[in-house]
């Protein structure tokens, strides 16, 4: 494997290779970019069948949050880290421990947090040996309802776009998975008025929100063919392909769902079908915005945390008009905004300023 070209291919600034026998940890940090400050995002534990299945997965994920973070306006680089194992065996607290050691060594220039296969009390663990973890329960706590609140605000700046109203007072979204985020979006959505359908691949996720809130439970089988205002991706990634994007039935797609789309430019067949696609990245990152705010000198808060979660429905609104403006699709204009505030922070720090 010709590691330097790869890494090279995705634009890192540094990848960190960690072994430690007695802990059986195998793990990968990747820095993608500290152009807007340090590196931020979570730790993911995976069974991955190869190494190089593990190092392509750390480049792209860490990538992709140096994007997510310069859309959402926080002063974070991209970085992500992957403990290669199954976490449903392999975990330890001294694996956690050796990941924390390594996160240290890096002097704050990659802070870590909780990603699939990773709980709160593994957290707790890496926090024993580093500073540089965010995210712990006694701070910010689960991200999923204000990552809810993000997508919320996100689906009435994309109904806005569409009908000239931002109201989701009877339309109808539905929603797939009715897991952390999904439950908690059909909450909000069912207070400001709107018709909710959901549908679990796990028929007591769907009926608990059923009971407790009153919203429509549909098949998960071709769930994105319902006929809706709003198709809410709230499970896994890739849901949006060349086989689903010309079946679908809605207006609006906009939902949690990290990488809903198959494969790069599928944005643009959403395009072409006059589907307004919210770029993932960008309506789920109220999760990075609350741990983000961890850093804030005052401490967490929840409040505040909530109240710059809302403010997705802006950039969302700056997307659309990109779009528009230059004729292309919503996924690309994402990456525009993305870039464009990277590239003019860059600029500015270029100036010079004399040591205090
Ligand atoms: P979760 O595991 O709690 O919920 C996902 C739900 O989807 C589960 O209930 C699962 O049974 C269901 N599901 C899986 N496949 C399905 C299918 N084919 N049809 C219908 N349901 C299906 O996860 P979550 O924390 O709610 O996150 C949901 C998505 O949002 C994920 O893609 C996650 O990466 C992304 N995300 C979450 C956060 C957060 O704060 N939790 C932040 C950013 C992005």
């Amino acid at each position: 494997m010709e590691v330097f070209r790869r890494v090279e291919g995705y634009g890192h600034e540094q990848v960190v290779f960690c072994r430690n026998d007695e802990a059986g940890l195998r793990a990968i940090i990747a820095i993608h970019s500290t152009a807007l400050g340090p590196a931020l995002g979570g730790c993911r534990m995976w069974p991955y069948k190869t190494e190089e299945e593990a190092l392509e997965d750390v480049l792209r994920l860490s990538r992709g949050m140096t994007y997510k973070n310069a859309a959402m306006g926080l002063n974070f680089g991209g970085g992500k880290a992957v403990i290669i194992g199954d976490p449903r065996k392999d975990k330890s607290e001294l694996l956690f421990r050796a990941f924390g050691r390594f996160v240290q060594s890096l002097g704050g220039r990659y802070y870590t947090a909780e990603d699939v296969g990773l709980g709160p009390e593994d957290l707790e663990f890496v926090a024993q040996e580093t500073d540089y973890v965010l995210g712990l329960s006694e701070t910010s706590g689960d991200p999923s309802p204000v990552t809810a609140w993000g997508v919320f605000h996100g689906i009435q700046a994309s109904l806005e776009e569409v009908f000239g109203d931002p109201s989701p007072k009877g339309r109808h979204v539905v929603i797939q998975g009715a897991g952390h985020v999904g439950y908690h979006l059909a909450k909000y959505l069912k207070e400001a008025g709107a018709r909710v359908s959901i549908a679990d691949i796990f028929p007591d996720k769907a009926e608990k929100a059923q009971k407790d809130l009153g919203v429509e439970v549909l098949p998960p089988e071709d769930i994105h063919r319902v006929p809706c205002d709003v198709f809410a991706p709230c499970a896994l990634g890739g849901v949006l392909n060349e086989k689903t994007i010309p079946e679908l039935n809605c207006k609006i797609v906009a939902g949690s769902a990290n990488n809903q789309l198959g494969k790069t430019g599928d944005g643009e067949l959403l395009r072409q079908r006059g589907i307004l696609y919210a770029p993932d990245f960008v309506i789920n990152g109220g999760g990075v915005i609350n741990v983000a705010e961890e850093m804030h000198p005052e401490g967490y808060s929840r409040e505040r945390a909530l109240k710059k979660v809302a403010t997705i429905a802006d950039k969302l609104r700056e997307i659309y008009r990109i779009a528009k403006e230059q004729g292309i699709s919503t996924e690309k204009a994402a990456d525009v905004m993305a870039e464009t505030r990277l590239e003019k922070v860059t600029r500015l720090q270029r100036m010079y300023l004399p040591e205090e």
